[in-house]
């Protein structure tokens, strides 16, 4: 490949840059991506789902013109951009007429880029006026994105660029299994690690990240946060907090102090099963105790990070806000080098909870339910405040209200696949399939897309153009690197016909700059201030840390250094209490299962199911299970297995491996069909974040 178009991978939250380019030396001039060693967050490298996602532009079931079936039953024909457009618009006013404008629900995603999220969430409130519009970003964020607004008045994922990582004395990784979901982050532990630096990671399995760590803690599924406050417990009682940060950045110590006070090691030692010593040495270990000195010497630094395996919990937003306190009572966040945050998953999992896509939420981090901001953004929508509806329900809630007598009688949905990837699937798709009208936009025929009664074939990464914003909280651009095949469109433009035919108010546009340019107005003045940020700049500077509330202005990466974004500058401590699965085990159910992801595959696997090298790495559900626990089942190496919760079954292999817990199972939730991880989740939500619980329940095996 002689040169090619800088871009950004479709997948995952790192957003490593790749270049993609025609390779010259194939004779078809085949389409060809090779990592960029500019992009800091990649570290120059790229993943085998990196390395193959030119791939996914030619997969053979490539959506390339509108589908659509002329009634319930009948199967998904060809037809006309014209034809589905007009349908969608005629369902929507014969919808709106009957039910009102809350019979239309929206359902978006967390790899939108940041124009479409912005131009969803406004079509929603401005073209459909409805407050029924969520996305599957509530099922991967929610419960971070809580902690952190409640802690630190903000909610950027990493407050600090990536490479802060690599000069930390101390890491400790809570519930990330980054070796196998971002490979390329492990070059930055990996340059910690050369440097001296320990790694602590805690989680119930034997990862390939945890086998990398200095110190792995195996908890219990569903006790991270009891983990937690045994660790401030010790660092209370063994003198390593950091009263001087504590009195001069923080609030609300004392409660945490007090409220940990019950959680000695000895006890936590029974809920967590994590052994004493382990937890001793993981404190020592993060605030630089030497045995020499008390508390944390003046250059030691330590992050404290928290993934998904903390946080998809119906406890999460506490869990979180445990290592939170944690953090600061160690006197971390908002130091230089030193910190915590949280690892954001999707694509634009960062950018995509910004805009206003989500349920409560108005462009620029803003709260639908402000005043001011409501005005604000009214303005730049050309509307009446009291024209924007209020807060609608959350993702999960959502998608089981549907086709119900008070829930939505129609759904459009955009770059999200529930089908897989929502918890509970099964209650999910009676309620999909309870609709009276279902549009799925998608580049592939996915399986939410296949149950539709119009398909809008769209266009994906290489061949659009936008913003994409990393989990450093860093703007990008995605390049347009090779056309669209004929047919296709590009999301925006569909909304903006759509706006369109319901003569919604104001302008609408199909152009990304021109729909970045508004969303920099509507962003003006909130949390995520993006007013200075242009495509220009990022190109220029290779991406642009918000809030960044001028163009004059060079953007932050470390937003905390001075003050945190709370109304006086201070990050608040708040106390939690151990709960437990919402499931414990029990005689029916004597395991628990917790989900996650492979190697090979991303999310619900819609995209990379269709990358036959991806398909051949990691062909098929698994569960994981400890030999001893085959060996008393009578299950064999590759067997087929029923794993039944309460909600149903899933038939997977069987996979013995003394990575796992006897106590403790894992099924990877990429794969559709009978071998589907969420036919088995627990939908049990957390009260503020409402993050379904995918991370624990209960279950029980038997060989087929
Ligand atoms: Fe990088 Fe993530 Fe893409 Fe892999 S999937 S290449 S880690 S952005």
């Amino acid at each position: 490949m002689s040169s090619g178009t800088p871009t950004h991978c479709p997948y995952c939250a790192l957003q490593c840059g790749m270049v993609v380019g025609r390779d010259l030396a194939t004779g078809g001039g085949q389409v060809r991506v090779a990592p960029r060693s500019d992009v800091p967050a990649g570290a120059g490298g790229l993943c085998q789902k990196g390395w193959t996602a030119a791939d996914l532009l030619t997969t053979a079931d490539r959506l390339t013109t509108p589908l659509m079936r002329v009634h319930a039953g009948a199967p998904l024909e060809p037809c006309t951009w014209d034809a589905a457009l007009d349908r969608i618009a005629a369902e929507i006013e014969r919808l709106r007429a009957a039910y009102g404008p809350d019979a239309v629900a929206v359902f978006g995603g967390g790899g939108l880029t940041n124009e479409k999220a912005y131009q969803l969430g406004k079509f929603a409130r401005v073209g459909l006026r409805t407050a029924n519009i969520d996305y599957n970003g509530r099922f991967c964020m929610s419960s971070a994105a809580a902690a952190l607004n409640r802690a630190f008045g903000m909610d950027r994922g990493l407050p600090m660029p990536i490479t802060d990582l690599e000069t930390a004395d101390a890491i400790l990784l809570v519930g990330g299994n980054v070796a196998e979901t971002m490979p390329p982050f492990m070059r930055h532990l990996a340059a910690q690690r050369a440097g001296g630096g320990q790694l602590i990671v805690i989680d119930p399995r034997t990862t390939p990240t945890a086998r990398r760590a200095d110190l792995h803690l195996r908890p219990t599924p569903g006790t991270d946060l009891a983990l937690a406050n045994g660790l401030l417990h010790i660092a209370v009682n063994e003198g390593l907090i950091d009263e001087t940060y504590i009195a001069a950045r923080t609030r609300g110590f004392d409660a945490v102090r007090t409220a940990v006070n019950s959680y000695w090691p000895g006890r936590v030692e029974r809920i967590t099963g994590v052994p004493v010593p382990q937890l001793r040495r993981a404190v020592w270990l993060l605030a630089g105790e030497t045995g020499e000195t008390r508390g944390r010497s003046g250059d030691h630094t330590a992050l404290v990070l928290t993934a998904r395996g903390a946080e998809q919990h119906a406890d999460g937003t506490d869990t979180v806000t445990a290592y939170i306190n944690l953090a600061l009572a160690l006197g971390l966040p908002g130091l230089p080098g030193s910190g915590y945050g949280c690892l954001t998953g999707q694509g634009n999992g960062q950018g995509g909870r910004e805009h206003g896509q989500k349920a409560d939420q108005l462009p620029g981090y803003r709260k639908i339910d402000d005043p001011v901001a409501r005005a604000h953004v009214a303005a730049v929508w050309d509307v009446e405040p009291a024209a924007i509806p209020g807060p609608g329900r959350s993702a999960y809630e959502l998608l089981v209200s549907l086709g119900t007598r008070d829930g939505p009688k129609a759904l459009l949905l955009f770059g999200s696949n529930p089908v897989v990837s929502a918890p509970h699937a099964a209650a999910v798709e009676e309620r999909l399939d309870a609709l009276e009208f279902l549009v799925v936009a998608d580049f592939v025929p996915s399986e939410t897309a296949l149950r539709a009664d119009v398909v809008l074939p769209t266009t994906q990464w290489a061949e659009e153009s936008g913003t994409i914003t990393n989990l450093e909280g860093r703007v990008l651009r995605r390049e347009r690197a090779v056309p669209p095949p004929p047919g296709v469109r590009g999301d925006l433009a569909v909304l903006a016909a759509l706006a369109g035919r319901l003569n919604a108010p104001g302008t609408w546009s199909g152009e990304p700059a021109e729909v970045f340019d508004e969303l920099r107005r509507a962003s003006a003045g909130g949390l995520a201030d993006y007013s200075g940020i242009t495509y220009e700049r990022i190109a220029a500077e290779g991406g642009v840390f918000w809030p960044c509330p001028g163009e004059g202005h060079p953007g932050t990466p470390r937003p905390f250094l001075e003050r945190f974004a709370t109304p006086d500058g201070r990050a608040r401590f708040t106390p939690v209490e151990h709960r437990g699965a919402v499931e414990d085990v029990c005689a029916d159910y004597p395991l628990y299962l917790t989900t996650g992801r492979v190697l090979a595959h991303y999310q619900s696997g819609a995209q990379t199911r269709r990358v036959d090298q991806l398909n051949k790495a990691a062909p098929e559900p698994y569960v994981e299970l400890h030999p001893d626990v085959a060996e008393r089942l009578g299950i064999a190496a590759g067997a087929l297995v029923r794993v039944t919760s309460r909600r149903g079954s899933a038939l997977v292999r069987a996979r013995p491996t003394d990575a796992i817990r006897p106590d403790t199972v894992f099924v990877p939730f990429h794969w559709a069909g009978t071998g589907r991880a969420n036919l088995l989740t627990n939908p049990a939500l957390d009260p503020l974040s409402r993050m379904p619980e995918f991370k624990v329940c209960a279950v029980r095996l038997e060989a087929v």
